[in-house]
């Protein structure tokens, strides 16, 4: 080994979901939007000039833009390039203590990957069979807490009163609330702000918003845990967001009717396609969100996943423990769904 090497900071990188290069594959397996971006957004006019100036530091206009939206003040919002980078920041920012963080031991794979960068200890929580999260699990002595509000990659929602149950018992720590696919479930944290000053909701643009290509995601919280993420984020790179994903990110905001119109339409896809997923076979919890986790009673998932991936339909599969016999699916669109029916149909049937 050479001498450098003893210092250098090794990680076990975390593995994004294939992005295939062939554009005609029918693409279910990272959670985007199977829809294009507001009209507002695709029409937005950028004066490519102002490349030559740095962008606004304080990302002001898409800070006020969604402060206005959610009915916050401008110090209640901080703004990021992707809720990864809002969580990464976030975990920096929170997570100092000698007591490990918790978190589900089934989740967001990306949280332990920044637990090791960072040095965080950590412990797991097991789901229960059904894979909720257990809040009862959350009462011992911790550094901060983590979950996904709907959970990822199980598709299931914990009830607001249940949320309230682990900031109950966590006061004195910051638990942070990932709500990437909150507005396909019922209710948000975020009502729960005022009351915990310890609590941070944290959204992206990258699902219901059509906008993964751009990078946005945001945080929102007391003023107090606002400024101390501004703080590292200042103390790390002043120019995270680029000037066009806050001109862009500011018309998205903007057209409330076309983003509720998208999740209605995803939603009733959801709902025929469960219904399909049921008569072929599936079972899986029931979803909140803009996919799916399903296992079939007896064609295991990674055959199902690699046959599908030979036919152009890419969904994702995890190796990993209590998960291996499941498929993770994004709601496409209704045609998109409809083939990939067709071809479970075909391959259920045919498998021996
Ligand atoms: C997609 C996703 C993210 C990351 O979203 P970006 O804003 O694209 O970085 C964070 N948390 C969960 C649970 C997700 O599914």
């Amino acid at each position: 080994m050479k001498e450098w090497m003893k210092n250098v900071r090794t990680v076990e990188p975390y593995v994004p979901g294939e992005q295939p290069k062939d554009a005609n594959v029918i693409k279910l397996n990272t959670n985007e939007n199977p829809y294009p971006p507001s009209d507002k957004v695709l029409n937005a006019k950028l004066d490519l000039e102002k490349l030559r100036i740095y962008p606004d530091p304080e990302v002001s206009a898409l800070v006020e833009e969604l402060a206005k939206y959610h009915g916050l003040n401008n110090d209640q919002v901080f703004v990021g390039v992707g809720s990864d980078d809002v969580l990464a920041m976030a975990f920096l920012t929170f997570f100092n203590s000698e007591k490990p963080i918790f978190f589900p031991d089934i989740t967001y794979s990306f949280y332990d990957v920044w637990a090791d960068l960072y040095r965080i200890p950590y412990v797991t929580k097991a789901l229960d069979d059904g894979f909720n999260i257990k809040p009862e699990d959350y009462k011992e002595a911790n550094g901060g807490v983590v979950f996904p509000n709907p959970n990822a990659p199980t598709c299931v929602y914990l009830p607001i009163d249940k949320v309230r149950e682990i900031l109950d018992n966590n006061r004195d720590v910051v638990v942070i609330v990932d709500e990437a696919y909150v507005d396909y479930a019922p209710e948000s944290a975020l009502s729960l702000i005022d009351e915990y000053d310890n609590l941070l909701v944290v959204r992206t643009f990258s699902k219901s918003r059509s906008m993964a290509g751009m990078r946005i995601g945001y945080a929102m919280g007391n003023p107090e845990l606002i400024k101390a993420l501004n703080a590292v984020k200042f103390s790390f790179n002043s120019y995270t967001m680029n000037y066009s994903s806050i001109v862009l990110g500011v018309e998205s905001v903007r057209d409330d009717a076309y983003f509720k119109e998208m999740i209605q339409k995803v939603k009733n896809t959801r709902e025929w396609f469960c219904k399909e997923l049921t008569r072929l076979g599936f079972s899986y919890p029931e979803t909140h969100t803009n996919f799916v986790f399903a296992s079939h009673k007896s064609v295991p998932a990674k055959a199902i996943f690699e046959a599908a991936k030979e036919n152009h339909i890419y969904v994702r599969y995890f190796n990993k423990p209590r998960i291996d016999n499941y498929l993770r699916i994004t709601i496409g669109t209704d045609e998109q769904m409809k083939t990939l029916v067709e071809f479970l149909e075909k391959f259920i049937d045919n498998y021996s």
